[in-house]
């Protein structure tokens, strides 16, 4: 049985399929995922909407007319692929894959009523990719849906957004969360979304460790020798599954707001540069110098500059 916790709205509006193509945008963590499955489920169940957890097709845990494609981490030889991709023969079809791709997967009929396929992180797809997906959502045969999902709107190519219905997911309510645990430090740093609440319920010590990680970071500006090997430390630490800028973030938020803006603004740039490929090393260091930069000027009440 799928449970979701909140996202109403959203359920209400899938319930009335007023598309086949839908693009899911919300923070990480949020339940995309969860109501995209929500939604298969529903699709195909004997009652209808909601799904009622007892006929043939709820009763299935790995349903087989639910596909997700999310980006390859790993490149052909097994290495960690320098920028995770969702590549055109996940899409598309081609001589000795292992696996059938999506277009393969949608052309044969459901087994129940309706197949549902998640491009998970669609603002990773190929731009050969793309375009294969493209010809799937100009003409979708009747029983297939698709949702992509995305941070936003704006990071998907524009010829998929058009296409799609957008449905954006909110942070979920405080009470809402509450109804499953009153673990402070998890609260904390759910930030409203469910899926980073059940993690950090899972791994009590991996998220005190980045908390505590993220007190020492900000202890650091008091003592900026110490800050590049703090942030280093920090960025370790996010391979950990928990994001420790969550901690750092709410550890400024008793600074005034210029200052915070501009710190919050060089953390945004990191992540950027990182992503982006600059070197690690470099980042943090620039990183480091502005965070001091910042906090110098905050101490002397002068304005920030830039
Ligand atoms: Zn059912």
């Amino acid at each position: 049985m799928i449970e979701i916790i909140g996202h109403e709205r959203q359920r209400k509006l899938l319930a009335a399929r007023p598309a086949q193509s839908f693009l899911f945008v919300g923070p990480e963590g949020v339940g995309r995922r969860a109501v995209a499955r929500w939604f298969a489920y529903g699709l195909n169940c004997e009652r209808g909407f909601p799904p009622c957890g007892e006929c043939a097709s709820c009763r299935l845990n790995e349903h087989p007319d639910y596909l997700e494609i999310s980006p390859r981490t790993k490149t052909k030889t097994g290495q960690a692929a320098r920028r995770p991709q969702i590549h055109l023969d996940q899409i598309a079809p081609r001589e000795g894959a292992e696996e059938p791709s999506l277009i393969e997967w949608m052309q044969t009929a459901p087994r129940f009523r309706a197949k549902v396929a998640v491009i998970d992180s669609a603002h990773l797809l190929g731009e050969q990719a793309a375009n294969a997906l493209l010809k799937l959502l100009e003409e979708p045969p009747s029983y297939a849906y698709l949702i992509l999902i995305a941070p936003v709107r704006e990071a998907v190519l524009p010829t998929l957004a058009s296409r799609s219905l957008t449905v954006s997911f909110g942070p979920a309510s405080e009470e809402e969360l509450r109804r499953i645990t009153s673990d402070e430090a998890a609260l904390g740093y759910s930030e409203g979304a469910v899926g980073r609440l059940l993690r950090a319920l899972a791994d009590p010590a991996g998220l005190a460790e980045v908390a505590s990680a993220a007190r020492d970071w900000l202890a650091a500006l008091e003592d900026p020798p110490r800050l590049l090997a703090a942030t280093r430390q920090l960025e370790r630490l996010s391979g950990s599954g928990f994001d420790p800028w969550v901690f750092v973030a709410r550890g400024l938020e008793s600074w005034p707001p210029a200052y915070r803006r501009a710190a919050l603004e060089e953390i945004a740039r990191l992540r950027e540069e990182l992503s982006a490929y600059v070197s690690a090393e470099l980042a943090y260091t620039r990183l480091a110098l502005a965070m001091r930069r910042i906090y110098a000027e905050m101490r002397a009440g002068s304005p920030v500059s830039r």
